[in-house]
């Protein structure tokens, strides 16, 4: 097979956020925004909705549609974005829940949308997204009367524990919401590792449920496999790669392998990354070319067919760190040439227990009706 192929792991992403949601008395939502982190919001949004997630949120309208599709018409799908100019009808038609930034933004909503359901997004500091303090106190009452359903608010800092930026957003919203009845949210999944006073009414977790830092306990979400298309004895001496970055120091075996920089394999991952067979580490040399890279083998003692690059033993953030960006990067970078897989323990039982009637079938045919399956 000459397509590499990302497995994504359904069961590790529920298992992820019940023990994120395990950390919180308040409820757990999940942020499926960017096509759920480059992974797949349809597949990622029923998963979790089945592990008992009762609300998500997306970055913009359009996404909201195709979760909405997913999950039914139980779920509250939250829009970041707001309720912006050319909206009404995708947040009406979806049912999906507008989080108002603006004084303008809420002006739109109940003029388009009268008495549709919607929350506010406060900004205690970041300075990206939300209402700012003087908005809000002139709006505040207004917007009370019209029934937000959350009014949230979003950490700058929350990966970095020790910084005061926390503590000050934290008084600032606590400030902005005192003696408002309405569910509130701050965490994401740095603030749900904060501590309890973070967590308000609903959290917002989004990287840590893919496998992603600061939830280190996190577990591994993607696998990706690619295939070796050949492989070559390097003399010493001998370079590899576009502009010889890499001299052979030995006779050396070199595979290369079917994915690079157009995969979202940066091109700045060279150093330090390896690709595994099994269990064995080699390491990547020479430059990621566009469609290609280039792995030092000689230590194997044998050519594999296929080789991983992301696995539990290399995580999205250890690409991070070699490619000087974060995880949430590798994760939305992940390409579109990749073939997906979506695996379960509950499907792949489904699968064992359907071959085991179909053998049963063969064997003693009658004994199983061929609707048994429903
Ligand atoms: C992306 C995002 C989240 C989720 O953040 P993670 O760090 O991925 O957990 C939560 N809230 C808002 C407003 C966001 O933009």
């Amino acid at each position: 097979m000459s397509t590499a192929h990302l497995t994504i792991d359904l069961d590790a992403l529920a298992d992820n956020w019940r023990a994120l949601d395990a950390r919180t008395k308040s409820e757990t939502a999940a942020v499926v925004k960017a096509n759920g982190y480059g992974l797949g919001a349809g597949r990622v949004a029923a998963q979790l909705a089945q592990a008992g997630a009762r609300k998500f949120f997306v970055a913009v309208a359009e996404e909201g549609a195709a979760v909405r599709k997913a999950v039914g018409p139980g779920p509250m799908i939250g829009v970041f974005s707001g309720h912006m100019e050319g909206d009404a009808g995708i947040l009406r038609a979806n049912a999906l829940t507008p989080m108002i930034n603006s004084v303008d933004q809420m002006l739109r909503h109940v003029e388009r949308l009268p008495g549709h359901r919607f929350g506010i997004q406060l900004d205690t500091g970041m300075n990206r997204l939300g209402l700012e303090p003087d908005d809000w106190a002139q709006l505040r009452d207004i917007a009370l009367g019209q029934n937000p359903v959350l009014i949230m608010s979003h950490l700058a800092c929350s990966d970095q524990p020790g910084y005061e930026m926390n503590e000050k957003q934290l008084r600032l919203f606590k400030e902005m919401t005192a003696g408002i009845e309405v569910p509130r949210s701050l965490a994401a999944t740095g603030g749900i590792l904060l501590g309890p006073e973070y967590h308000f009414d609903l959290c917002r977790p989004g990287v840590g449920l893919y496998g992603g830092e600061p939830f280190d306990e996190a577990k591994a979400v993607v696998t990706l496999e690619l295939p070796v298309i050949q492989v070559r004895e390097v003399a010493k001496g001998e370079t590899v790669g576009y502009s010889n970055t890499w001299t052979a120091p030995r006779p050396s075996r070199i595979a290369t392998v079917a994915a690079g920089y157009a995969d979202g394999l940066h091109r700045a991952l060279a150093g330090g990354i390896d690709l595994y067979a099994g269990k064995t580490a080699c390491p990547v040399v020479g430059r990621v070319s566009m469609d290609l890279i280039t792995v030092d083998i000689t230590d194997l003692d044998h050519e594999p067919a296929s080789m991983q690059m992301l696995n539990r033993l290399q995580t999205v953030d250890d690409l991070a760190e070699a490619a000087g960006t974060i995880g949430y990067e590798i994760l939305t970078s992940l390409g579109q040439r990749y073939l997906r897989s979506f695996v379960s323990r509950s499907e792949a039982a489904e699968r064992a227990v359907e071959s085991i009637r179909d053998k049963l079938r063969r064997v003693r045919p009658g004994l199983i009706p061929e609707s048994a399956a429903e």
